[in-house]
């Protein structure tokens, strides 16, 4: 198994994780952002279970975003085998829901809409674009829901619904497929060179400002403030994560960055952002360390 193209968290919800830390979101994008991280670990939960099963040669494309006929195409995981192509839609649900032709109803009257629709949608348009490259391949789809704790009744069996229970089983059938031949490799660099690095959808981030989120320095594995330095090291006294303290200084510099791609890294900002717990010293020395510095000597920055 070779892996073409690699998931990473989406930039919205790594922007979302560290204004969580450091500001009060509203209900609005605090539920997005639960939503998404939710979404994310059900998506790397689903890789590591691929990685796990699949023994066979086949080509993996994460995360991957198309324009085809104007039409946003999204697909969570694609797995290219010598039998045919592997569409993935993963959701990580919890609860009990009853499986209805358009939408999923909770036993509390809750309606999320059916996958299976968006599923469908997404394979007819991923065979227009590959009838149109000249390639004449089988599409499988499935919808995955990864989290044990989700049930759903009144599933018709032959629909293509991967419950949490059935995914290693399934799974392993795809280590009977044919080997890859030139074409596959062909079609999935294709695929990469069409995949969108961004989505052209405009997502509405809070309103934040570098006056008023909270400073301090944060766990980069569990966003606590309660840290403790010593010359060498920063210890997360929450969950014991454990950096070099020039790698926990670069982590609060990159989310400083992430946050604010336009303002300048400079000592002072950057001895604010964290909080004022370490020195221009040591701030200095990271920054000149890690990064390039620019400037004159009255107008320093980092980049
Ligand atoms: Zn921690």
């Amino acid at each position: 198994m070779k892996i073409m193209k690699e998931r990473s968290a989406p930039h919205l919800l790594t922007v979302l994780q560290i204004l969580n830390n450091r500001m009060a979101l509203s209900t609005d994008h605090r539920l997005k952002f639960l939503n998404m991280k939710k979404g994310y670990e059900g998506e790397i939960y689903f890789d590591r279970l691929l990685k796990d099963c699949i023994e066979s040669e086949c080509l993996v494309l994460n995360d991957l975003l198309f324009l085809i006929n104007d039409s946003i195409v999204q697909i969570d995981s694609l797995v290219i085998t010598g039998s045919g192509i592997y569409l993935y839609e993963i959701k990580n649900y919890e609860g009990e829901y009853i499986h209805k032709t358009d939408l999923l109803r909770s036993s509390t009257g809750y309606e999320l809409t059916n996958p299976l629709d968006q599923l469908n949608r997404t394979v007819i348009l991923l065979k227009q674009q590959l009838r149109f490259w000249g390639f004449n391949l089988a599409v499988k789809s499935f919808v995955v829901y990864v989290n044990s704790s989700f049930v759903l009744y009144e599933l018709k069996s032959d629909l293509p619904v991967v419950l949490s229970g059935q995914i290693p089983s399934h799974l392993s059938q795809l280590n009977q497929s044919r080997p890859l031949k030139k074409e596959h490799h062909y079609l999935a660099n294709k695929l990469l060179q069409v995949n969108l690095e961004k989505s052209p959808y405009n997502l509405r981030l809070p309103d934040y400002s570098f006056d008023t989120l909270k400073k301090g320095i944060t766990c980069i594995s569990c966003g606590s403030y309660d840290i403790l330095l010593t010359q060498r090291l920063s210890s997360c006294r929450m969950c014991g994560h454990q950096l070099s303290l020039t790698e926990m200084i670069t982590s609060q510099v990159e989310h400083f960055n992430i946050l604010f791609p336009t303002k300048q890294i400079t000592v002072q900002t950057i001895v604010q952002w964290c909080g004022e717990d370490l020195s221009v010293k040591t701030i200095r020395r990271v920054l000149k360390s890690r990064y390039q510095m620019m400037g004159g000597s009255k107008s320093r920055y980092y980049v």
